[in-house]
């Protein structure tokens, strides 16, 4: 037997100790049940089943095969889709194989501004989007906060993109999917919905649907869907390639065998088989009225934290949300979201310093906080909940400079957070 890995070992447990005692704001964490935390640390780690169900490349499949297909049904059932890919190992390869299935290098993209609320893989100069793809941007509207439809429609003709990207990481509000489709059809461009963070409310009908507008859909699987790490990607109609793609043969083919070759062999090797099992179990979870509560409350706490921030004079982008998250402009402050994040995580309140739109200051300072529900909801928090962090933040970000204070406020956080069991 090898002897046990302390150093990793005790590392582990300090920050189980961390999870447990702090207060999780980042938007994009959660805490999976223990069920799903017991199947991504099983024997289906070691198992190679390069392929999809019934057509692998390695012997001894018959069990994966199954865990697979259960994953694959499920997901489809939650978002009434007739296509699922469960084997990308994140969202930035979900969207990667997206990408490279419909697009040749070069092609145009038109994405939400990475500085403005979009992710990385939206077409960021530093991304493998930015580098193979022609990129354009649409953003916020400087007065609301909100998207403005008709100037991404002006942008749409100007670029002519061959596919546009709907979806954000740091965007509050309810994206009109619908609107997009027209956008996309009036230039004849394939249209992506990436829903890493709303996934779940809009897999339980709280923000629109873009399964019937949108080509293609991907989300992470680790956020709101409150799964083990990982990406998918979804269709819903259109899964007859309406637009003639080709694979690299040349032929004309499906979209669902597009997409599959792409995620496997195009852009990954093995599946990771204990990841996806743990999808098989956080979507069996999702179909159960629990967790139909469980997100319910995730809105509520949003809008419940955005009133509290709202009377206790935090500025918000847009001015609140539909959503989980929030983004919060600290122009008012005199701080900015860099030392915002250092202070409240030293007062046990974790987040992520963020852009605004129109920042004036860099990615590394920012002038804004994000903060999201996902995560203090699975450990029970409730609406009357959100005043008390609000009172917690405005507390810590007035006395920055008083680490005794912020001690006493980090010892209230962990005797509160542990109210709340994990585990
Ligand atoms: N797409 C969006 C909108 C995201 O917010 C994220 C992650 O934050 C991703 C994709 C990428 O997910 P991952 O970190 O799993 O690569």
């Amino acid at each position: 037997m090898m002897e046990l890995d302390n150093f990793i070992f005790d590392l582990i447990a300090k920050e189980r100790d961390r999870q447990l005692k702090d207060l999780e704001l980042i938007a994009s964490e959660n805490y999976v049940s223990p069920q799903v935390m017991q199947v991504t640390g099983s024997v289906l780690t070691n198992k190679y089943a390069e392929g999809y169900p019934g057509r692998r490349y390695y012997a001894g499949c018959e069990v994966v095969d199954q865990v697979e297909q259960a994953a694959i049904d499920r997901i489809k059932k939650v978002f009434k889709a007739s296509y699922a890919n469960v084997q990308p190992h994140s969202g930035s390869q979900a969207n990667a194989a997206v990408l490279s299935a419909c697009l040749k290098p070069g092609d145009k993209i038109l994405g939400f501004d990475l500085v403005q609320g979009g992710h990385l893989t939206h077409g960021a100069s530093v991304n493998f989007s930015g580098k193979l793809y022609k990129t354009s941007f649409y953003g916020v509207d400087k007065e609301t906060g909100f998207l403005n439809y008709d100037r991404i429609q002006e942008i749409a003709l100007q670029e002519r993109p061959n596919l546009i990207i709907a979806g954000a990481t740091a965007y509050s509000r309810d994206i009109n999917y619908q609107r997009f489709r027209v956008i996309a059809d009036s230039v004849g461009a394939l249209l992506l919905a990436d829903i890493a963070h709303p996934a779940g409310l809009i897999a339980k009908g709280l923000l629109s649907d873009p399964i019937p507008h949108c080509h293609v859909v991907t989300s992470t699987t680790h956020k709101t869907l409150r799964g083990p790490r990982g990406g998918i990607i979804l269709m819903g109609a259109d899964f007859e390639n309406p637009f003639g793609l080709r694979d690299n043969k040349g032929n004309i083919r499906m979209m669902s065998s597009l997409l599959d070759a792409s995620v496997f062999p195009g852009n990954q090797g093995g599946p990771l088989m204990h990841i996806i099992a743990a999808k098989a179990v956080a979507f069996g979870e999702i179909l159960t009225a629990e967790y139909d509560s469980y997100i319910k409350q995730v809105q509520k706490n949003a809008k419940a934290f955005e009133k509290a921030l709202r009377s206790r004079n935090f500025d918000m982008v847009s001015g609140g949300t539909d959503n989980h998250l929030l983004l919060i402009d600290l122009s008012s402050w005199s701080i900015s979201g860099r030392e915002a994040e250092l202070v409240l995580n030293n007062a046990g309140i974790t987040l992520n310093k963020n852009m605004i739109p129109f920042d004036t200051k860099s990615a590394l300072q920012t002038s804004g906080i994000r903060v999201g529900t996902p995560a203090i909801t699975t450990r029970g928090l409730l609406e009357k909940d959100m005043e008390t962090i609000v009172d917690l933040m405005g507390d810590a970000l007035r006395s920055k400079d008083d680490a005794n204070k912020l001690q006493r406020i980090k010892e209230k956080v962990s005797n509160w957070m542990l109210e709340y069991p994990l585990y």
